[in-house]
């Protein structure tokens, strides 16, 4: 159960809108959204529950704006049913009740001791058909200046931990369109110039071919099925804290052994529950994930996405030279 009046400003986001908020635990984010996206959510679900798992996982939705409106976002066939009602609750009420729809999802930086967060905007067109003259030109102009043209994707937006200042390096929008096809991968050097510090370079190596992985995952799903996705995004999730990095990957024992004498009964009883909670939610390296589906659908008898699919091969090309330098 969320109680509104807990909710926090977002404000780790690498990328997008303000408005974005938190629970008090930071495991949930409540984005406020489209009805689009919610039903795409909903959607996936029920049609390809297979690329539900590389989206966050959608926990509900919220009426923002009124508590009397608040509903637990629980059962998979609530959401559709409650953003109807929140529909009729404005048409009734007119402007008074300034209520919004929010998505409930999991927070995809929830775990991480030091979120280093990466968004790629995905596609060389940005705009689904019906889009106005007016922002479909703005949008093709930014698309022909960036690598968003060239390669079918650029970097929207970045935090990085900077271990010197302890604190992150924030890069904006405007960073990201800096970038040409030639040297966009010096961007990606930046955002994962954590893995140095922390880990060997087979190690490294092997994270950055794990998250490869995921993205082509994501990618051979979408040429399997029939969507459309304008503007949504691959975000890219890693420990930026150098330490909690390396036992992660396993360079480092998690517990120095300090003595050898055979543990007490009740310290075994102990480790023993201590997993147990732990295998609830253990700690992961990493996280890839597609999010932003405002333009999002699924379009049976449309075909594949081609615009998506070649943003994704442009994002697996720079991981391969990426992982090519460890060498
Ligand atoms: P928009 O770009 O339309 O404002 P997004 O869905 O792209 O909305 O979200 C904006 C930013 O919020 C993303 O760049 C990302 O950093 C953050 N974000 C979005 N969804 C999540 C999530 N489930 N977990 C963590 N961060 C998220
Ligand atoms: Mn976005």
């Amino acid at each position: 159960k969320l109680d509104q009046s807990q909710l926090k400003a977002f404000e780790n986001a690498a990328a997008g809108h303000d408005g974005v908020l938190s629970d008090p635990s930071g495991e949930l984010i409540i984005k406020p959204c489209v009805d689009a996206e919610i039903n795409f959510y909903q959607e996936t679900l029920n049609l390809h529950p297979d690329f539900s798992e590389m989206m966050p996982t959608f926990m509900g939705t919220l009426s923002l704006g009124s508590p009397a409106q608040v509903a637990a976002p629980t059962a998979a066939h609530e959401p559709a049913e409650l953003s109807q009602e929140s529909k009729d609750q404005q048409l009734l009420h007119g402007a008074k009740i300034a209520t919004k729809t929010a998505i409930v999802l999991e927070n995809l930086e929830h775990g991480f001791k030091r979120p280093n967060v990466l968004d790629l905007k995905l596609g060389a067109r940005l705009y689904a058909p019906g889009t106005s003259d007016d922002k479909a030109a703005r949008l093709d102009k930014v698309a022909s200046e960036t690598t968003t043209g060239s390669l079918g994707f650029r970097i929207a937006g970045m935090k990085v931990y900077n271990p010197e200042k302890s604190d992150f390096d924030i890069y904006d929008k405007f960073y990201g369109r800096q970038f040409t096809s030639s040297n966009v991968i010096s961007g990606f050097e930046t955002f994962f110039s954590g893995l140095s510090s922390g880990l060997k370079a087979e190690e490294a190596q092997e994270l950055l071919e794990t998250i490869l992985a995921e993205i082509t995952k994501a990618r051979h799903m979408l040429e399997k099925y029939e969507s459309r996705m304008f503007s949504a995004s691959i975000l890219v999730v890693y420990e930026g804290d150098s330490s909690e990095l390396g036992v992660l990957m396993g360079s480092e024992p998690k517990t120095p052994r300090v003595d050898e004498r055979a543990p007490t009964r009740l310290e075994v009883k102990k480790s023993l529950e201590e997993e147990e909670e732990e295998e609830a939610l253990p700690p992961v390296a990493f996280k890839v994930k597609m999010i932003d589906f405002a333009h999002a659908g699924w379009t049976p008898g449309e075909g594949r996405d081609e615009n998506v699919i070649a943003g994704l091969k442009g994002v697996e090309g720079c991981m391969d030279q990426l992982i090519a330098r460890f060498d």
